[in-house]
C-alpha cells in the first residue's frame, strides 16, 4: 500500500516536532528514516499508525485520506525497539495473539490460526522456539518473534521503530539482512527508523534524512551518500573532511591556500565550505621545505595511519591551519608511500561540494 503525508505540522506544548512534512512512500519499498535523536522520527512514524495526530496536514493510504481513519482500520503492523512480548504468554501464543482478539465473524478457527501461526515462525525460522516464554529468547530472537506477531494480521504497512536498536553490533548486523531478505519475500511496504545511517544505506531502498522536524532529503541510498543536497546530509551520512574559508574567483581562499575545487563555479565572494569525503583526497609525497604552487594543495603531514584489509586511514595535519584532516587510500598505495619514508604531502580534492555559508 502507497503511503503519503502531506503538510505535517506537530507542536508539543511550544516545541515544533515536525515543520510542514511532507513525503510520499511507494508501495512495496522498505524505507529508512534517518536522522539525530529528536528530530522527529518517531513521531512521524506515529502520525502514519494513527498513535499520534496531527495539528495540521494529511495521512493518506493508497491514495485515499485517512487522517481520520482509527488505528485498527489503518491495517498498520508495528514493531518497537522495545518488544514488547506478553511474558506469561507463549511465543506461539504470542503470535498468535492479534488473530485471537480480532471482532468474532472475522476471527480464524483454531485450525486456521495454528496454520498461521506455525507459518510465520518458520518464515521467521524460529518455529523451534513455538512453546518456549519470551525470558528464555535471546534479544534477536524476541524481535523476530515481534515481527511475526506483527504481520500475523497481515498488515498492509509494516512500521518499525528502531527494530534492532537496543541489541549489540553482530546481532543488529545479521537481523538487518534477514529483514531485507523478509521484505523481499513479502513486499509489504515498510518504514523503519533509525539513527544509524550504515543500517540505513546497507537496508533500505530508500532513505529519508530528517532534521529538526524537518525533511532534509529522500533518495535511493547511494545517490543520497553521492550527492548530498544539504551541508546537514553530507556531514551525517559518513565520515567528510570541512575546509572553511572564502569563495573567490572560482577557488576557495582556505587557510594559507588558494584551493582548486573540482565543480566551483562563480566568482562570489562569500564564506563558503568544501566538503569532501575522505576517499576524494589525493595525496602527493613532496619534499621537505618546497612549496607547492599557488593553487595546488594544501600542504599536511602525516600524523597517523592503520590499514584494514583493503583500505588504508590516514590522518594528515594541515601545516596552515593545524587541522587534522582525514583521507582513505586503497593499502598497496599507501604501502608504496610508506616505504619510501614520506611525510609531508600535498593533499588536494579530487571531488567536493563547496556551500556557501
Ligand atoms: P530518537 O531517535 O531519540 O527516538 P526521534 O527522532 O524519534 O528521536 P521523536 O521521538 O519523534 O524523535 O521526538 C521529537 C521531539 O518531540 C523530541 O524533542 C521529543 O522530546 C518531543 N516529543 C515527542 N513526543 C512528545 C510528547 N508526547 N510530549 C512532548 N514532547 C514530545
Amino acid at each position: 500500500m502507497s503511503i503519503e503525508v502531506r503538510h505535517i505540522h506537530k507542536q508539543f506544548g511550544s516545541f515544533t516536532a515536525l515543520d510542514d512534512v511532507s513525503l510520499a512512500f511507494p508501495d512495496g519499498r522498505l524505507t529508512a528514516l534517518l536522522g539525530p535523536s529528536g528530530c522527529g522520527k518517531t513521531t512521524l512514524l506515529r502520525i502514519i499508525a494513527g498513535l499520534e495526530h496531527p495539528d495540521q496536514g494529511q495521512v493518506l493510504l493508497e491514495g485515499q485520506d485517512a487522517s481520520h481513519t482509527h488505528v485498527r482500520q489503518r491495517h498498520v503492523g508495528f514493531v518497537f525497539q522495545h518488544y514488547a512480548l506478553f511474558k506469561h504468554m507463549t511465543v506461539f501464543e504470542n503470535v498468535a495473539f492479534g488473530l485471537r482478539v480480532k471482532p468474532r465473524g472475522q476471527r480464524p478457527d483454531e485450525r486456521r490460526i495454528r496454520e498461521k501461526v506455525m507459518g510465520l515462525l518458520e518464515l521467521v525460522q524460529l518455529d523451534w522456539l513455538a512453546d518456549r516464554r519470551p525470558a528464555a529468547l535471546s534479544g534477536g530472537q524476541r524481535q523476530r518473534i515481534a515481527l511475526a506477531r506483527a504481520l500475523a494480521v497481515e498488515p498492509r504497512v509494516l512500521l518499525l521503530d528502531e527494530p534492532f536498536g537496543a541489541l549489540d553490533a553482530k546481532v543488529r548486523k545479521e537481523l538487518r539482512r534477514w529483514l531485507r531478505r523478509l521484505h523481499d519475500e513479502l513486499h509489504v511496504s515498510s518504514i523503519f527508523v533509525t539513527h544509524d545511517q550504515e543500517e540505513a544505506l546497507e537496508v533500505a531502498d530508500e532513505v529519508v534524512i530528517m532534521n529538526k522536524g524537518r525533511v532534509e532529503q529522500q533518495g535511493a541510498p547511494q545517490a543520497v551518500y553521492d550527492t548530498p543536497e544539504t551541508a546537514f546530509v553530507y556531514g551525517f551520512l559518513g565520515h567528510v573532511n570541512l575546509f572553511h574559508g572564502r569563495v573567490r574567483d572560482g577557488r576557495l581562499v582556505t587557510g594559507a591556500t588558494a584551493l582548486d575545487v573540482p565543480g566551483l563555479e562563480g566568482t562570489a565572494d562569500a564564506p563558503g565550505t568544501a566538503y569532501v569525503r575522505p576517499h576524494d583526497i589525493q595525496i602527493e609525497p613532496l619534499p621537505t621545505a618546497a612549496q607547492p604552487p599557488a593553487g595546488q594543495g594544501l600542504l599536511v603531514n602525516l600524523q597517523r595511519a592503520h590499514a584494514f584489509g583493503p583500505l588504508a586511514q590516514l590522518e594528515l595535519r594541515r601545516e596552515d591551519t593545524q587541522e587534522i584532516i582525514e583521507v582513505v587510500m586503497p593499502s598497496l598505495e599507501f604501502d608504496r608511500i610508506r616505504a619510501q619514508g614520506h611525510q609531508r604531502f600535498i593533499a588536494r580534492p579530487r571531488q567536493a561540494r563547496v556551500f556557501l555559508n
